[in-house]
Formats: C-alpha cells, structure tokens, sequence
C-alpha cells in the first residue's frame, strides 16, 4: 500500500509557486494578489481564512483580507465585490462561504467576474469545467485529480466511483475525470444518498473518491483488492482523549481499508492541503491570464 501525502504533494506546489514569484520579484514585475472576503464570526471560516491568508505570504504572493462584521449588507457584499473586479491589484477574489443567512450566496458567487473567480463557482466557470474548456476548477476536487497526477495513477479507461455529489466536490471532480484529456478520460460513476446498495457500486471501483461527510463510512468490505482510495471526508468525532474532547477524521475506515488499497489519502493529511495549494495556483492562472504573462 502506497499512502499518498497530501502535505508532501501541498508543499512542492507551493515551492513551485514561489519560485515563479520570486522570479517576477526579481524582474520588479507586478505580483499576484488574492483578496478574501469574510463576513460574520464563523469560527471555522476565520481558521480557513487565515491559513489560506499564511499561504500566500508563505509563497510571496500579494494578498489581502476584508472582514466585516454579520451586519454587513447583501448590496454591500455586491458593491465590495465589485470593487475589487475593477482592482487591478487582485487578480482572484475569495468569498468565504457559507454566508450570513441575510445575504444569497447564489448572487454574490455570480457577482465574482468569472476571471478572477479562482473558486471556480461561478455559472460560467462550472459551465465551461463540464464542456472541456480551460477554467478555474474547484480547488478541492482540483487538488484531488492533482494528487492522481503526482502520483501518476493510471485514470483512462479506469472506473472511477465518486461517493458524493455536491457542488463543490462530487459534481465538479466527476465532471473533471470524465473529459477527454490526459489525467482523466476515466469511466464515472456518481453515487449518492438515494443509491440503494452502495457497496454494489464501489465494490466495482478502480479508484473510489469519498466525499460524504460521514465519518468512517467506507470500510474494507466496501472496496475491493488493490482499488485506489481518496478521501475527502474531514469530519469530527469525538474522542474524550484528546484535549479537543474530538478528533478529525475522513470518510474512509483507513485502519482497515488501508490493507485492502493499493494507494490511499489519509484524512487528515491528504486532500485537505491541497485544496490551499490549488487556490494559489488557480490565482496564479488568474493573473498570468489578466496580466497577458
Ligand atoms: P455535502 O454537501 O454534505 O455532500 C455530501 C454528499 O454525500 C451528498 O451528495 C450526499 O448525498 C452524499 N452522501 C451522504 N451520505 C451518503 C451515503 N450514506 N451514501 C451515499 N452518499 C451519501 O458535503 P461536501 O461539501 O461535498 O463535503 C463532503 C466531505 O468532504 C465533508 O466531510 C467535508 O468536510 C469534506 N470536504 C473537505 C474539503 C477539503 O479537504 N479541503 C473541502 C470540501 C469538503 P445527497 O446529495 O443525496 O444528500
């Protein structure tokens, strides 16, 4: 069983990154900029907020943080947003989500110009990731086809069963390993909560994704001998041992179905760091694109 780190993988994309930053430092050259917008005091969101704000600092790149208390306004949202598609400054903008239960996320997401949408959310972008055009895919199930390539896992022809299908991770990643191209051309299959026997199908799997948010859901008479497996699932039990009182764990019982896989992502530690890195490099794209680099 080969263990694919995340963190490991995480890193070398981010080393890659700096070096193309402090190249443009040396050429004195306008640097990429991220601008994440946070509204309210979700404990989680201002966690994700600041690691994402590290990363870029980590790697050289420009990055700016506009928090605002849960009273800001839905047409301020709009009017902040648009703000900064006019900022030459920032090439990608990031609205943490979720949002306030005032403000509709649906419009702000649509608010984003689809050139700086380094989410990839916006209609625009989803419609152009489904018909095989160059976009920002998501970064979760972008840093997922990323560690398949890293690790050069085989994915033509091969069957992969994709356990979730939201729209920040099952939907996009099936659509991702569907299309013709090198890294994907997979066979797909979408599983869900209405799926009557779900082992039938990822019994079946050369490569089963778990994006469900059900901790420890996946066990080794699910899968079967040598399938590749990447989990998705960060969820948090409790575990009265630890000083938390709980514990992160995936969606895949990896203590047992580790001896069954030929590769697996732990969780924490596999998916996870790469949906960070896939958010710089998505803003890299952003600015290589709006800067004609
Ligand atoms: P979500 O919106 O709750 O979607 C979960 C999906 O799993 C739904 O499509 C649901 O089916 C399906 N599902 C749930 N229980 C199932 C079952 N017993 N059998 C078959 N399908 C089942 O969650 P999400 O946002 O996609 O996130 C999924 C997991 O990934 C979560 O643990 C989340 O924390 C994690 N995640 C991690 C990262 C990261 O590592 N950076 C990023 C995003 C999400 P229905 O559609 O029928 O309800």
């Amino acid at each position: 069983m080969i263990l694919i780190d995340g963190k490991k993988i995480s890193e070398e994309i981010r080393n890659e990154l700096k070096l193309k930053i402090d190249r443009l430092k040396k050429e004195s050259r306008k640097l990429p900029g991220l601008v994440t917008i946070l509204v309210g005091d979700n404990p989680a969101s201002e966690v994700y907020v600041n690691m994402k704000i590290k990363a870029c600092a980590q790697i050289g790149m420009s990055s700016k943080l506009e928090k605002k208390d849960a009273a800001f306004s839905e047409n301020e949202l709009l009017e902040l947003v648009e703000s900064y598609n006019n900022n030459s400054d920032y090439h990608g903008i990031l609205v943490q989500l979720p949002l306030p239960r005032h403000i509709n996320e649906d419009k702000i997401i649509e608010a984003v110009s689809p050139s700086k949408d380094v989410d990839g959310f916006h209609p625009v972008n989803v419609g152009n990731l489904v018909i095989g055009k160059e976009t920002f895919f998501p970064c979760t199930p972008f840093g997922v086809v990323e560690l398949l390539r890293r690790y050069n896992i085989e994915t033509k022809g091969r069957h992969v069963v994709v356990v979730g299908r939201s729209n920040i991770v099952g939907k996009p990643l099936a659509n991702l390993l569907l299309q013709k191209k090198e890294g994907a051309n997979a066979v797909v299959t979408v599983c869900h909560s209405a799926a009557r026997d779900l082992r039938k199908y990822t019994l079946q799997a050369d490569i089963i994704i778990a994006a469900m948010g059900s901790p420890l859901f996946i066990k080794e008479d699910m899968i079967k001998e040598g399938a590749v497996v990447i989990d998705v699932g960060t969820n948090r039990i409790e575990d009265e041992s630890t000083p938390k009182g709980y514990r992160l764990c995936g969606d895949v019982d990896f203590e047992n179905v580790s001896k069954k896989a030929s590769y697996i992502s732990p969780s924490p530690g596999g998916v996870g760091p790469m949906t960070i890195a896939m958010l710089l490099s998505n803003t890299y794209l952003a600015y290589t694109k709006i800067e004609n680099f």
